[in-house]
């Protein structure tokens, strides 16, 4: 195919995508809450369900947040102080959080927050003990916590403890860990688990500053999402700050056997000792990347980027949490090649940490211009042939998922409506695929220069705030389009953002380099031997590209001369084990399942055990592999990837 396209004609090639008319309705259903009255601590937790059908439809215009019971919209929230103890032999967290409360506008009686599996042990107002209720918990949202406050109150002081169920909290033994040693504690805070461990106001749309004393046994060290120390004290208690305010799906924690390395004066990684010097070598380019994302779209304004190389069970790639992204070790591959995912944790620090959606019906405002500014950095860092790669790997996976959905499902609009769902349900291929495409389209249309100096008054002008969907298509009529008829014409907007699918006018990526690896494997399929295809050059990318085009299965003669000429079932690379061992399944060539067993109990990503473990639910054989590994690994799995997988193998 011809070389990359660099015209805007080019890229608004025609699409012709043919859609599987049986194309599995992803659509799950789920329980609508009920929001009823407040019951007291004593009474025991109760779930209300109901079976209203799940997709409400056309997607919502309001900026109301639907997934949060608390009214501190209404009662100003700026600042926690929190204090905790974090018991690893019980797996719990303890203390108490003051919450600094500003009640003189609205006079508000009742002050309400939300908390999710949490016991409430005693709440004070302004140092005197109050009578608190929770209500009767809502399916995903947990229970409200009732507090009376009156206009002067000034401090709200709630003492807790987690439970057992805290969705936000993964607990490793040591056994779970790389170095074996130790246990290990992580939270994942996004999208509405900081409830789970912090009472707190729990929606994307609120922001406040932090400041917390955490204790923990003297052999660990603790780290959040905020002012950082970088090597272990004698008394095991650890101060943070965070003076920037930041929505609570930014809350974060660490706790266990972590040394640190600097990389360059602003950057760094944290990690057990064992894995340190590995993701050290694998990081070397994050302090060049800091300084390239900042010549794109401005200043980095939170101080120091580190990163935290996590134990393998984390059940997603990385989350940013603000001074110190959060990471899979999948990503240390040895040879520096999945590096854009931390160029994605980074580029959070402008579109999600410091822009942030102000719903999660409006997620692809975090994460389409997160994708869309990942692929900009890796192209001034690698070249447009390296970013091609990709934007068209993205590209697949959003035309996967819109044959999941199906093409008119309310699910592959822009805005979405996640009114009575878990707002997980919403982190799909399509804010990050479509989105960022959205915005591809938008940047070859009105021309890069004009796109990027509309991008970098966008994130100044909207710092440290939140902004719904209609928000931003307000301002960027009036910033962008400024009444040009046809440059608004060649957008189309509303079929992007309120429209299923994939618009005519999506634009595709230059195939440089995947024309290449296209021609190798159909080489390949011809009869040419593997060691006499030219691959000697390949990425990762590219290796991604010659797997996921495959046949659906391939003979076991030519399974067995692909593994013997690149060691695939050997292959420490995530990405391409994954698509190998899906392969694999389909052929039948049961050589490679020692190493996917292996993949399975070691890996919690759920970017990865997600497409092996439906692979094999396609069969009867398989539904009885698939629940026979399930249940033997599940323990190394985080709460979150069991959940879903839990939904996936056994239906509920
Ligand atoms: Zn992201």
């Amino acid at each position: 195919m011809a070389g990359p396209l660099t015209n805007f004609f080019g890229w608004l090639m025609p699409l012709f995508v043919i859609f599987n008319a049986d194309s599995i309705n992803m659509i799950k259903k789920f329980a609508v809450l009920l929001l009823v009255g407040s019951a007291f601590t004593a009474c025991q937790p109760k779930i209300i369900h109901n079976n209203e059908a799940a997709n409400p439809g056309p997607a919502a215009t309001t900026s109301k947040d639907v997934h949060t019971q608390c009214n501190a919209d209404s009662i100003g929230m700026k600042h926690l102080d929190l204090n905790i103890n974090v018991d690893m032999e019980h797996k719990r967290i303890s203390g108490c959080a003051l919450w600094t409360v500003d009640n003189t506008k609205n006079k508000l009686k009742d002050l309400k927050l939300d908390t999710y599996d949490l016991t409430i042990d005693s709440v004070a107002v302004d140092g005197k003990q109050v009578h608190f209720t929770l209500d009767t918990p809502v399916v995903h949202l947990g229970r409200a916590l009732h507090i009376p406050v009156s206009k002067g109150s000034r401090q709200v002081m709630i003492c807790y403890k987690t439970g057992e169920s805290a969705r936000a909290l993964q607990w490793l033994d040591p056994q779970q860990t790389h170095d074996k040693k130790h246990p290990f504690l992580y939270t994942q805070s996004e999208s509405i688990y900081a409830r789970s461990w912090i009472p707190c106001p729990d929606g994307p749309g609120i922001r406040f500053s932090y400041d917390a004393r955490v204790t923990v046994p003297k052999e660990l060290l603790a780290l959040m999402s905020a002012e950082n120390p970088q090597q272990k004290n004698d008394s095991g208690i650890y101060h943070f700050k965070m003076e920037l305010p930041v929505p609570a799906y930014l809350m974060a924690l660490a706790v266990g056997d972590i040394s640190f390395k600097s990389i360059d004066e602003r950057t760094g990684v944290y990690a057990e000792p064992g894995m340190l010097a590995k993701a050290r070598y694998e990081f070397e380019d994050v302090g060049k990347m800091v300084h390239t994302a900042e010549q794109l779209y401005g200043p980095y304004r939170w101080g120091r980027y580190d990163m935290l190389v996590l134990p393998p069970g984390f059940p997603i790639g990385g989350m940013e949490n603000p001074r110190l992204t959060f990471c899979t070790p999948t990503i240390i591959a040895g040879d520096r090649s999945l590096v854009s995912l931390i160029a994605h944790e980074l580029a959070h620090s402008w579109s999600g940490n410091l822009v942030t959606n102000a719903t999660w019906n409006d997620f692809w405002l975090n994460e389409g211009f997160t994708n869309y500014f990942e692929r900009r950095i890796m192209e001034q860092m690698m070249g447009k042939s390296y970013s091609d790669m990709l934007w068209e790997l993205g590209y697949q996976d959003y035309v996967q998922a819109v044959k999941d959905f199906g093409e008119k499902s309310p699910d592959t609009w822009l805005k979405l409506n996640l009114a009575g769902r878990d707002p997980d349900d919403g982190l799909t291929d399509i804010p990050y695929e479509k989105g960022s495409h959205f915005l591809k389209l938008i940047e070859l249309s009105a021309g890069r220069e004009k796109f990027d100096q509309f991008l970098s008054g966008y994130f100044n002008s909207h710092a440290f705030s939140t902004i719904t969907t209609e928000q931003f298509l307000n301002y960027l009529d009036s910033n962008l389009i400024k009444g040009d008829t046809a440059l608004k014409n060649k957008l189309r907007i509303n079929e992007w953002v309120y429209g299923p699918g994939i618009p005519a006018n999506c634009p595709m990526a230059g195939q440089e380099r995947f024309a290449k690896v296209d021609e190798e494997r159909r080489k390949f399929l011809v009869g040419t031997a593997p060691g006499e295809l030219a691959t000697k050059e390949w990425s990762t990318h590219e290796w991604m590209q010659f797997l996921r085009k495959m046949p659906d299965s391939l003979p076991l003669p030519q399974m067995t001369a692909l593994d013997k000429a690149f060691a695939f079932s050997k292959t420490g690379n995530s990405e391409i084990a994954d698509l190998w061992y899906i392969l694999s399944w389909k052929s039948g060539y049961e050589v490679a399942y020692p190493a996917m067993n292996a993949f399975l109990s070691s890996v919690g990503r759920r970017k990865f055990l997600e497409p092996i473990y439906s692979t094999m639910m396609k069969t009867e054989k398989g539904k009885i592999y698939a629940r026979e590994a399930y249940l033997k690994y599940k323990n190394n799995y985080h709460p979150l990837a069991q959940e879903s997988l839990n939904k996936m193998i056994f239906g509920k």
